[in-house]
């Protein structure tokens, strides 16, 4: 029986999408590899890894494997007052990976639920402070950390979604996004308003929150890593802790497991997702240092403040330890740097294109920003008609593809977006 599109388009919400004149679907009956098999018969080059999530293809043996044993032994418990093997596996994998400050994991069932628990844990750990005081947080413009309303209160607020929901969101500091760009020479100017910032109002701030050198939707940039480094080096004198969301950026998508690692720098606070369950299935996970969790404890509610239904789903863990295991391996490293090198030499081209602003590279991330918005359903489908799976949103067309992309793919895809700019 195929498809039925004209009730998926009368009934079901896609994602940012009008229900009275939703953008077009394919339908995708499997995926293997790094191909979607689309219901007509056609394979798809992936050039998303589902949002980066899928870094190591579709339908792969291990990940199925760690699924189906979990399945035949158990779906899903509840989390409270008990505990099972595959969240003790993972957390236990998780944490010999992250900055080795961090020793305290909480499991969320999405990357924007990983977002809203780490504020809590911010706020809660200084109401047991000698600093009750400290609530507020700030946040880069560009940054994007999720569609709940308190991640939501923390993105962009010109591109995010403040606007539309500006009586329920709470304010925050705003700070310029920074400009330096990854790999030129860094401007001290960056980092001033921080500074400037934290002097005049640290005894408010309870939190810096940001995504450590990728600003993913905001705008695919690629900041300095002597931004951060600074960034974290003035959290420290002024006593605000520093939230990194890795949520894009975590598991090598950068060219280091965590894009912390590019600056040195050791967060309080970490957000996880995307990629940790390898594509699988919903899960994230917000990380915090021992000194965080002794303060949230020490606070009135006496302990974190948060508790889903869903928490630590074996069928999430199983998977998600799968996939840890996967990356552990190493291989990452290479692919990612093979994939970095053949983005930056084959993109180069499209510099010369007068529709393009400007090319990036970082890791397996490749972005054509362009100097106008692009029309998404009429270049999806002109994609799809070149055999490749790319979603351009506002001015960008980019790719983070899975890591396990064969050369001859990745040249479709760079093949795909080069013919867009006409060169
Ligand atoms: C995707 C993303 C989120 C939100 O994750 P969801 O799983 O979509 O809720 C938060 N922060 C960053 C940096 C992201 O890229």
């Amino acid at each position: 029986m195929s498809i039925n599109l004209a009730f998926d388009r009368t009934h079901i919400w896609h994602p940012y999408t009008s229900m009275q004149n939703p953008l077009p679907v394919y339908p995708v009956v499997a995926a293997e590899g790094c191909e979607l098999i689309l219901e007509n018969g056609q394979r798809l080059i992936d050039g998303t890894a589902s949002w980066w999530s899928a870094v190591h293809g579709y339908n792969h043996p291990q990940l199925n494997e760690a699924v189906t044993t979990q399945l035949s032994k158990m779906a899903h418990v509840m989390f409270g007052g008990l505990t099972h093997q595959p969240v003790v596996q993972l957390c236990q994998q998780l944490l010999a990976m992250v900055p080795p400050n961090l020793t305290k994991v909480f499991l969320a069932d999405s990357g924007s639920i990983a977002v809203e628990v780490a504020i809590k844990m911010a706020l809660q750990y200084w109401q047991a402070s000698a600093t009750p005081q400290k609530q507020q947080l700030i946040s880069l413009r560009k940054g994007y950390h999720g569609d709940t309303f308190a991640a939501m209160a923390v993105c962009d607020p010109v591109d995010g979604m403040h606007d539309i929901f500006a009586a329920m969101l709470p304010q925050h500091y705003f700070l310029p996004a920074p400009q330096s760009g990854f790999a030129a020479d860094f401007n001290p100017d960056d980092i001033a308003p921080l500074e400037q910032l934290l002097a005049k109002h640290h005894t408010e701030i309870a939190a810096l929150i940001l995504e450590p050198i990728v600003q993913g939707y905001g705008g695919m940039r690629f900041y300095h890593p002597e931004y951060l480094r600074q960034a974290s080096a003035l959290c420290k004198q002024y006593q605000v802790l520093l939230i990194a969301d890795e949520i894009a950026t975590g598991f090598g998508r950068s060219g280091k497991l965590f894009a912390c690692e590019h600056a040195a720098i050791q967060p309080d606070i970490m957000c996880v997702g995307k990629a940790l369950s390898g594509g699988y299935i919903t899960l994230a996970a917000t990380l915090c240092s021992d000194e965080v969790a002794r303060g949230i404890s020490a606070s009135s509610a006496g302990g974190l403040m948060h508790g889903p239904t869903f928490m630590a789903n074996p069928l999430a863990c199983a998977v998600a330890s799968a996939s840890l295991t996967l990356i552990a391996q190493g291989h990452w490293q290479q692919q990612v740097a093979n994939i970095a090198s053949q983005l930056s030499i084959e993109l180069a081209a499209c510099r010369q294109s007068e529709l393009v602003k400007d090319v990036r590279v970082l890791g397996a991330i490749g972005v054509l920003e362009m100097h106008n918005k692009v029309d998404v359903a009429a270049l999806q489908q002109r994609f799809v008609e070149m055999g490749v799976w790319i979603r351009p949103f506002n001015n960008l067309i980019y790719i983070m593809p899975p890591f396990i992309i064969q050369p001859e793919q990745l040249s479709k895809l760079t093949a795909a977006m080069r013919s867009v700019t006409g060169v």
